[in-house]
């Protein structure tokens, strides 16, 4: 007889409930919950590949270590001896920075990594510090920070009550939110604020999925969307629209912003991105007119060489439109764990080290993954020779991976904590794998902080793992034990570092840590039986979610500056002004180059990088393509459907092309976190739908120089027909269909 266990799916910040059919040990279905408070039984085809993963025979269950090149399965006592053996050794004969740890996108997602990811950095000491933060996400950050004074301070876009809602390098069709709407099935959102007599536009250089649910799509040039936001934010001002609104005594900076634009000309501007000067005029008084309106960018303005700027500019627009923290505008959800005042490291800091090689600063404790590969193959004091990798594959993430891959060779002992032998734990000397996604807890510990409603939701594990069978949080913990252990110069830190293990092991459980948080936390009962409010009973009562309240406004209170003052012009943004401006607006003409095109990301809703193993997702038609304009194939005679070489300074891949007008003149577009061709991973089903990776393109050199952000939009290539063009599959893909298309 079948039974349902509802759960939230992990796979994305979406955080969308799940109906999980199941009978013994055997999952039967995976559906959308109806009755989770916040998606509403709205899901993606995603969230049904969890059921390959946890019967992937690819999947590890078992610790396995690289002997004479051949991978072998030992026992998790001499796994964890060994790590915490070699990592020790490595900190005490070459210092604490010898040894680095990289943490993966996934780590976010995953309740005891999470948990973990403070006592890692405390415990190892360590200022070599790399996540894929810096891949994609740390622009936002930073701007949060210096804006807002915690870099986790996320300003959510209020969709449900907007008027007039303005997006920059996102596709919510495809990515189903990604901070703007967690819950899935985004362009709903979208059609709703038309339907009430809203405006949705979409500023992209691919008329991506999304644009059929707005009323207007514009091209722009990749990486001159900071000029755009400055051509708004310039007109706003001139047709004397700016107001504060209601945070009027609680912003500091706000004479300093038009000085700081006004030499940016809008014709200038109109030139450079694309979007004619008239439009953008247009564009900023509806903005500024409407009753309420959000300007909201992700990806495609965070993966760029001016994502700082980006971020920062995309806050001025709703702050001087009255538009922050206001019903329909940019707000702020309050979370049930209350992590930004219990975690007071994790407000951020910026520049107190420099990474050793290149000098670059670090923010919140990290330095950009971009200078990792460096930092392991530069000989001297401080160079990196070991590393803890976790839940993540940096080979395929970070650009160009084939130089860390390199690296990652050099490195005296690396420890994979991974469920797959994948294209960067091969390099690793010990794969750790944690327990399957159904046999751990969870709770969205993290990307609570992007909640567009506030609630919150416990998922508890659903089957027990086979013996022994550990969680990510034990898995850490143990590592972290054996090191501190192993390290220690006397006996009595030895034993100091004995009991902090069994009590982070024995009595700290992540459900204890959980229960705490949820009892201290603003809505929670603390103590006293008798007082209705949150506990990890409550939740666990309530499987489809607790609904506590829609967003409210919480400014100026909310804020974490030290004045109190939302900081409109921070310094460190406005002195990276020039270097955009003479990037685009210098009235040099630009060199001619080989690499005539400039190539932008883009994503898929059947597949993230990690679930590229699932049958279910990734079969069909060829989804990793090559999107061109029909005027740069026909340039360049280029067949559809053919495999074309796609070329860099950094190197070179081959991809099946697919010619469309949705691409912006100029422009190619691929997905990314694919390539799975590297020879000695476990992963059946990826390899045989391998596609290209396309960070074997992008340059790790190239960063956004104020956030130390990888460059992944807007890298220069050059496109060719193949030399033995081969034909491709002429069916269209099945690229983004909707879950009902996906189930059908
Ligand atoms: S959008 Fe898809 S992957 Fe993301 S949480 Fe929802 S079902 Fe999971």
């Amino acid at each position: 007889m079948s039974n349902t266990h509802f759960r939230t799916c992990h796979l994305c910040e979406t955080m969308c409930g799940i109906a999980v059919e199941y009978e013994g040990d055997q999952i039967l279905s995976i559906k959308g919950d109806v009755y989770d408070v916040l998606s509403r039984g709205n899901i993606c085809p995603k969230a049904t590949g969890l059921q390959d993963v946890h019967t992937d025979p690819d999947r590890l269950r078992k610790p396995i270590k690289k002997i004479n090149g051949e991978w072998l399965e030992i026992s998790w006592k001499d796994a964890f001896q060994e790590v915490g053996s070699r990592l020790a050794e490595i900190q005490r004969r070459d210092g604490m920075n010898a040894v680095a740890s990289y943490e993966g996108r996934s780590t976010a997602h995953n309740l005891g990594c999470l948990l973990m990811v403070d006592p890692l950095r405390r415990f190892m000491g360590t200022e070599n510090i790399y996540t894929a933060s810096t891949v994609d996400q740390q622009p936002h950050n930073f701007v949060w920070y210096f804006m807002l004074g915690h870099q986790f301070m996320a300003t959510i876009p209020n969709l449900d009550r907007t008027d007039y809602y303005l997006m920059l390098g996102t596709n919510p069709k495809v990515t189903n939110g990604a901070q703007m709407a967690t819950g899935a099935n985004t362009y709903k959102k979208l059609q709703a604020i038309r339907k009430r007599g809203g405006k949705v536009l979409l500023i992209d250089p691919r008329r991506n999925e999304t644009a059929p649910y707005c009323d207007e799509h514009h091209f722009i040039k990749p990486a001159t969307d900071a000029l755009l936001l400055i051509g708004l934010i310039k007109t706003v001002f001139a047709k004397g629209l700016a107001t504060p609104g209601r945070l009027k005594n609680h912003i500091t900076g706000w004479e300093k912003i038009e000085p700081a634009i006004s030499e940016f000309d809008l014709e200038e501007i109109a030139n450079a991105t694309g979007i004619g000067a008239a439009d953008i005029e247009r564009i900023a008084i509806e903005f500024a007119s409407a009753k309420s309106a959000i300007c909201y960018g992700r990806t495609g303005l965070s993966m760029q060489e001016f994502g700082g700027l980006c971020n920062w500019l995309m806050q001025v627009l709703n702050v001087v439109t009255g538009n922050m923290d206001e019903p329909g505008g940019m707000m702020f959800p309050k979370t049930a764990i209350d992590t930004f005042s219990v975690l007071e490291s994790v407000k951020g800091n910026y520049g107190r080290y420099h990474s050793r090689v290149s000098g670059r600063p670090e923010f919140a404790d990290e330095l950009p993954v971009s200078v990792l590969a460096e930092e392991i193959m530069t000989p001297g004091k401080g160079q990196i020779k070991g590393l803890i990798a976790i839940a993540g594959n940096p080979a395929l993430a970070m650009p160009n991976g084939k130089l860390l891959e390199e690296a990652l060779d050099q490195l005296e002992f690396m420890v994979s904590i991974d469920p797959y032998l994948n294209e960067t734990s091969r390099h690793a000397d010990i794969i750790l794998p944690a327990v399957g996604p159904f046999e751990k807890s969870h709770y969205d510990l993290f990307y609570h902080t992007y909640d567009t409603i506030n609630w919150a939701k416990y998922s508890p594990a659903l089957f027990k793992p086979e013996a022994p069978g550990y969680t990510d949080y034990e898995i850490i913990a143990e590592v972290l034990r054996q090191v501190v252990v192993k390290r220690a110069s006397n006996p009595l830190k030895k034993l100091f570092a004995q009991s902090l293990g069994w009590l982070l092991l024995k009595t700290i459980t992540p459900e204890l840590i959980l229960d705490l948080g949820l009892r201290f936390g603003p809505y929670g009962k603390g103590l006293n039986p008798f007082k209705e409010g949150l506990s990890l009973k409550k939740l666990k009562e309530n499987p489809h979610g607790v609904f506590i309240s829609k967003l409210q406004r919480s400014l100026p209170e909310g804020l974490f500056t030290k004045d109190k003052k939302l900081h409109l012009a921070p310094e460190i943004l406005l002195s990276d002004l020039p270097r955009l401006k003479q990037r685009w607006l210098s009235g040099e003409p630009e060199k001619p180059s080989e690499f005539d095109l400039l190539i932008v990301s883009r994503n898929t809703n059947r597949t993230l990088g990690w679930m590229h193993n699932s049958l279910r997702l990734v079969k069909g038609k060829e989804t990793c393509t090559l999107l061109i304009h029909p005027d740069d194939a026909s340039r360049r005679k280029i067949i559809d459907n053919t495999y074309v070489t796609v070329s860099s300074v950094t190197g070179s891949i081959e991809v099946l092309v697919k010619i469309s007008d949705v691409m912006m003149p100029g422009v190619v577009s691929m997905p990314h976190l694919w390539g799975h061709t590297r020879p000695g991973t476990r992963l059946s089903v990826a390899n045989a739908h391998p596609g290209a990776s396309m960070n074997d393109i992008t340059n790790e050199k190239v960063m956004d120089e104020l956030t130390g952000n990888a460059v992944v939009n807007g890298v220069p290539v050059k496109v060719e027909a193949s030399k033995d063009a081969r034909v491709g599959d002429t069916t269209p893909a099945h690229e983004n269909e909707t879950i009902e298309e996906f189930i059908a």
